[in-house]
């Protein structure tokens, strides 16, 4: 049967050893939750650091530590102290995290880290590689392991494998700037889904893998030669029941079971039921705007002064990183602000922030959700943010009000709070003063909103879309492998060749015997192709023919001294045996002087794009091009020529990268069927990539052998991926019997 393999950087298990005694307790974190419906039962494993550097494991303590985790269905990775400074402290939280939150400033770029960083990621795809089976499902979690996707897939081609990215994915602009950037990306495309939480990171990602990778997609699928992979947002939600029944519980609780907290906050209400609590809560981070945000209270205060003894601001920073030096300076930053802005504000019955630097356990943070007025929540940049959607959770007569940064995930899913821009203190103080004079029932009608989209989206149905979506790929990618060429078929398909009396060969150039080059003149045919080809025009009853949209010229010279047989411009020109090239229909090209000046245009509006003029076509190619751009006027210029040419007898094909304009009446399917017609074949066989041998595919006979290069929809009967599988194909009929 096969199994879940959840691996991240953590385990979701406290581990305590205290005089060689070891205690594992489950960690209650919104992941370890949401995985719960995954993480269940005997068929899942989850692989991660204990927490346990090597060096803090007492000696021979590791199998009894071992045990202690199976019996929580994980199983741990073992790092070392320099291990744990590199991998972790180092790359993963000084050079990627900054970097992915957009603060370009404070990424480390060193050499030793990105090591240490990769051997530890080897590390974990080899804790994976000795616990998975081929049928098991992998499920990645998160920065720290980036490279881990693509370092199993080595080892096992066709295990599934997920990866989701709990951070923001930046702006291309930003992802461009890491030296490793290619290294990192193709360690992601070993999944065969990667999640974010939202569609812009969705997007750059997508961007980043078009622009720097150069490969092909199409939607949110990514084309790799021998696989596609998706892409897709799946936005993490939080365990709303155990919020909200926390909630609902703590409103029922005593005098005498209240927390100290609770007491206290009760307290102060009561002597001035009129102020406002206002709530922040983060991770000590600089991405979360925590010295911004008490700026900008600072700002509120000397803006609107009869606020003053009115609202209270509740600071809770949790301790993070602390000895990444950055995290340190923030520290100080904070302490400082906090201490100036209630110096300058406080009165002997009113002190304007309280600040906790501590975490808080459960109850504690269902004190401060419950008691405050508003949540306010102000990151620069954050991936999701789950503490304002905790924040609502626990709301449950549907006041309070959540003043929430438009550069959290969770921004997208919130539009009902009141959304800023962190960095407007203008924008920000407005949205203070509407909160704190809110009515209820505008409070209760948004929050009832959001409230019903948490509930409804919670962390177990994350949990349950993601591997569904995931499962779904494997499917996908099984029927797609049912058409794939495998040996049996390599074989029948070669029988069948041998027993025909008169065979038909038509083989398509560019991607499919020889790979795409930036200019096109450059993808001339290596070495090893002509003998290929030489071998196969050599064999008995067989008539070989190379059928291209490329120009006679070319052909002529690369080809002619070869004798092979060729149909050229897709069908205008042809030439058997070594003959010069001869018309095989009879084309018009007037129409070209219309039509080149239009290409022009587009020529010198699109960087990097140009003409091709053939005898008797015009060729637009955008390969060189910024991909996004390139597709863009290749729309456009779609449109232009549509619209121009509907009273000519032109047709427009959309090729790889390429816009070729040239008269209807000519395509490979008609040329392919005109030397068909001429012998009585009993085998045919056509392969080629794009969408001008489709012709082909569709017009021979159904019981010819049809095969698509790469991926995409097709009449062919089979696929084959890349070009290297393509030449093995029809070496094979050049064996001897
Ligand atoms: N949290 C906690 N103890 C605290 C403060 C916060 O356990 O004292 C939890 C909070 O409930 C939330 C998480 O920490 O689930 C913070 O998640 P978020 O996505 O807001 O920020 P992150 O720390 O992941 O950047």
């Amino acid at each position: 049967m096969s199994k879940t393999i959840i691996i991240s950087n953590r385990l979701p298990v406290q581990l305590k050893i205290d005089d060689r005694q070891i205690t594992a307790t489950p960690s209650v974190g919104g992941l370890a939750t949401g995985m719960k419906s995954v993480h269940a039962g005997g068929d899942s494993l989850w692989i991660g650091w204990s927490g346990l550097t090597d060096e803090e494991i007492p000696d021979g303590l590791s199998p009894a530590i071992d045990e202690a985790l199976a019996k929580h269905g994980s199983s741990k990775v073992s790092l070392t102290e320099e291990e744990v400074d590199g991998f972790y402290y180092g790359f993963s939280n000084r050079t990627i995290w900054p970097l992915y939150h957009y603060f370009l400033e404070y990424s480390e770029f060193e050499l030793d880290s990105w090591n240490i960083y990769k051997s530890v990621n080897q590390k974990f795809a080899d804790a994976i590689l000795d616990k998975a089976g081929d049928d098991d499902i992998i499920w990645v979690h998160d920065y720290q392991l980036m490279l881990v996707p693509q370092m199993v897939r080595e080892q096992r081609p066709n295990i599934s494998i997920g990866f989701f990215l709990h951070i923001p994915f930046p702006s291309y602009e930003i992802f461009r700037t890491l030296p490793w950037r290619k290294e990192v990306l193709q360690g992601l495309l070993g999944a065969d889904l990667i999640g974010f939480h939202t569609y812009d990171y969705e997007r750059h990602f997508l961007s980043s893998v078009r622009r720097l990778l150069r490969l092909e997609v199409s939607f949110n699928d990514i084309h790799l030669d021998d696989r596609v992979i998706k892409v897709d947002s799946f936005p993490m939600g939080i365990d709303y029941k155990k919020f909200s029944e926390a909630a609902k519980k703590h409103h029922e609780n005593k005098e005498e079971d209240k927390s100290e907290l609770q007491k206290r906050l009760d307290r102060h209400k009561q002597n001035q039921p009129e102020a406002k609590f206002i709530l922040s809560i983060d991770r000590l981070d600089y991405s979360k705007g925590i010295a911004k945000r008490l700026k900008a209270f600072e700002y509120f205060l000397n803006k609107h002064p009869q606020y003053k003894e009115k609202v209270r601001l509740i600071v809770l920073a949790v301790p993070s990183r602390s000895n990444v030096p950055q995290y340190q300076l923030l520290k100080k930053e904070i302490d400082e602000l906090v201490g100036r802005i209630n110096g300058e504000f406080s009165t002997v019955s009113w002190t304007p922030i309280w600040y906790f630097y501590r975490s808080m356990p459960f109850n504690n943070l269902i004190d401060l959700y419950t008691s405050s007025d508003i949540a306010w929540l102000t990151p620069i940049r954050d991936g999701m943010n789950l503490v304002a959607k905790e924040y609502i959770a626990t709301r449950t007569d549907k006041t309070g009000v959540l003043i929430l940064s438009e550069m959290a995930g969770s921004a997208n899913e919130m539009n009902e709070s009141l959304l800023i821009n962190p960095n407007n203190f203008e924008e920000i103080s407005d949205a203070l003063l509407q909160a704190i004079t809110m009515p209820a029932e505008e409070q209760q009608a948004r929050n009832s909103v959001l409230q019903k989209r948490l509930e409804r989206y919670n962390v177990e149905k994350w949990a349950n879309d993601f591997m569904n979506s995931l499962m779904e790929q494997k499917k996908n990618e099984s029927q797609h492998k049912s058409r794939r060429l495998s040996t049996n078929r390599t074989n029948r398909i070669v029988e069948k060749y041998r027993a025909a009396n008169r065979k038909l060969l038509f083989l398509d150039y560019d991607g499919t015997l020889a790979g795409f080059q930036n200019d096109p003149q450059k993808a001339s045919p290596d070495k090893e192709l002509y003998v290929l080809l030489d071998k196969l025009a050599a064999m008995k009853n067989t008539d070989m023919y190379l059928i291209s949209g490329r120009d006679k010229e070319t052909f002529s010279k690369w080809f002619l001294p070869n004798k092979y047989n060729m149909i050229v411009e897709h069908g205008v020109w042809i030439s058997q045996n070594g003959e010069d090239f001869r018309m095989l229909e009879n084309v018009k090209k007037d129409w070209m002087d219309k039509i080149l000046p239009v290409l022009e245009s587009f020529v010198d509006r699109t960087p990097g794009s140009f003409i091709e003029q053939k005898n008797y076509s015009l060729a637009w190619h955008y390969r060189n091009t910024d991909p996004d751009f390139g597709l863009k006027r290749a729309t456009e210029l779609n449109t232009v020529l549509t619209s121009l040419i509907a009273n000519d007898d032109l047709s427009v094909l959309n090729g790889n990268k390429v816009m070729e304009i040239k008269s209807s009446n000519v395509n490979k399917g008609r040329a392919a069927m005109r030397v068909f017609s001429e012998k009585e074949y009993d085998f045919v066989f056509a392969i080629g990539d794009d969408w001008t041998d489709e012709f082909m595919f569709q017009e021979l006979p159904d019981w010819a052998t049809t095969v698509k290069v790469g991926r995409h929809k097709t009449q062919a009967n089979f696929y084959v991926d890349g070009i290297s599988k393509v030449r093995e194909l029809i070496e094979r009929f050049t064996e001897e019997n």
